[in-house]
């Protein structure tokens, strides 16, 4: 079985060196062929050099690079286009999601015959009060204004497999809500719980303006109550 690790990348060049390091001491610890995509969201610092030097070293690491800042969603949404797995891994570069888990997610998937394998933040370490609690105020907004059930302390750290791959590369849209998008599609979904960890290096490249258009991709995306 081959597993495609999706990770984007925006103006990541304190952490890259890390999180290179134990993405491919974790996916190199498993039975399973795997493929790092790296996902370069027109970064302005020296992400891309590091990365095509990574690339140059390693035939497992592979490099998607924006001709401009497109945001995290549309990130994502490339290397998924572009991955060869038979599943394929969500994860941010900043190692707030423990790369060492995606073994354990990959036994859920097995044991369970799961298509979607869905990360759970049982604990989210180094996180400000004011991101906690807007993150609950939204989704509890969010779950009330749409007719579908989202689970919360869900992001998009997820492993999903070629069957919902697939069925995902048929969406068109452009703003997308990923999150979103892979619980409504259904199929069959595991929860799987760990702990949020602290980013390991840099700060946050999630900006207020990008928080709320994130924030309204889900709304305009799956509620019909705003417009009525
Ligand atoms: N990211 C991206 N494009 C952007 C903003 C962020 O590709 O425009 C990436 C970023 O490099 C990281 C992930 O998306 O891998 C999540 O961003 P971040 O960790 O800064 O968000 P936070 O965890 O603070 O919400
Ligand atoms: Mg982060």
């Amino acid at each position: 079985m081959k597993v495609s690790v999706i990770i984007p990348c925006y103006n990541e060049e304190e952490v890259l060196p890390l999180s290179h390091k134990r993405f491919s001491q974790v996916m190199g610890s498993t039975a399973h062929d795997y493929e790092l995509i790296f996902v370069n969201d027109g970064s302005k610092d020296h992400t891309e050099e590091l990365l095509l030097g990574f690339a140059n070293d390693d035939p497992h690491t592979k490099v998607i690079s924006f001709s401009r800042n497109f945001g995290h969603q549309n990130a994502v949404s490339a290397g998924l286009h572009n991955c060869t797995g038979d599943i394929a891994v969500i994860i941010d570069v900043d190692l707030q999601d423990p790369p060492e888990v995606i073994p354990q997610m990959i036994d859920t998937y097995l044991k369970e015959g799961s298509n979607v394998v869905y990360a759970v933040r049982n604990k989210r370490e180094g996180e400000t009060f004011m991101k906690k609690f807007t993150a609950k105020i939204y989704y509890r907004m969010l779950n009330s204004l749409s007719d579908y059930t989202f689970p919360v302390d869900t992001g998009d750290f997820r492993l999903i497999d070629r069957k919902v791959l697939d069925a995902f590369k048929q969406f068109p849209e452009k703003h997308k809500y990923l999150r979103g998008l892979f619980s409504w599609m259904g199929f069959k979904q595991t929860p799987f719980y760990y702990t949020r960890n602290e980013r390991a290096a840099g700060r946050t490249k999630y900006s207020i303006r990008k928080m709320f258009s994130l924030a309204s991709a889900g709304i305009f995306g799956f509620s019909k109550k705003p417009l009525k």
